[in-house]
């Protein structure tokens, strides 16, 4: 059972109860029977999707950064890669994409904890995302450590490439942005790509 109110974006106040009218009166404009077993819940259960995972504040950013929680980095720290799962809904279709996102950063003189990258790219994939986006900003929520570089590299795939429009079952999408001295030296990039796996 959800409550009856729930915490919307921006602090708003959002009426569950209304939200899972509009989701049944969607299925009913397409022709469906709500009171069937199958669907009598599932607007319920679609409120539910939506409340858990479109749950951000008005600074996404900010709200991924506080994940960061830095602590000194050891001397000659070398780089460090994570690799981690991620699952977001895209905004151009509200349909889900998933995949793993691999950090790679060379530390100046913070670290963050290891599970926290992971908590970093899933807390901005709490809103309607593209996967271009999530990599971006994967990579400025890093430099907030002041690290020498940072390489952020996503591997996903879209149910919107899958389910609709070109309907290609085997398609995956790769995106990387690559910061700091990362950008300019080639070298020091090399060895940030070849952490990748
Ligand atoms: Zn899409």
């Amino acid at each position: 059972m959800i409550a009856p109110q729930a915490n919307g974006v921006n602090g708003t106040t959002l009426a569950v109860g209304a939200y899972e009218n509009l989701i049944r009166e969607q299925l009913q404009m397409l022709g469906h029977n709500t009171k069937s077993d199958g669907l009598l819940e599932t607007p319920q259960r679609v409120a539910r999707v939506h409340l858990e995972h479109f749950n951000h504040s008005e600074d996404p950013i900010a709200d991924a950064a506080l994940h960061l929680k830095p602590f000194d980095a050891p001397a000659n720290p070398g780089l460090v890669s994570v690799r981690c799962s991620f699952s977001a809904f895209c905004e151009h279709h509200l349909l889900p994409f998933f995949g793993t996102a691999q950090v790679v950063y060379l530390p100046g003189e913070q670290i963050t904890g290891l599970s926290k990258i992971s908590r970093v790219v899933n807390e901005l994939c709490k809103r309607p995302q593209i996967q271009e986006r999530i990599t971006s900003e994967t990579a400025e929520v890093m430099m907030r450590l002041s690290p020498v570089g940072v390489l952020v590299d996503l591997v996903a795939e879209h149910t919107c490439m899958r389910v609709r429009g070109v309907r290609d079952a085997c398609s995956s999408t790769r995106t990387r942005v690559a910061t700091g001295d990362f950008k300019n030296d080639v070298d020091l990039r090399n060895q940030a790509v070849s952490m990748l796996d």
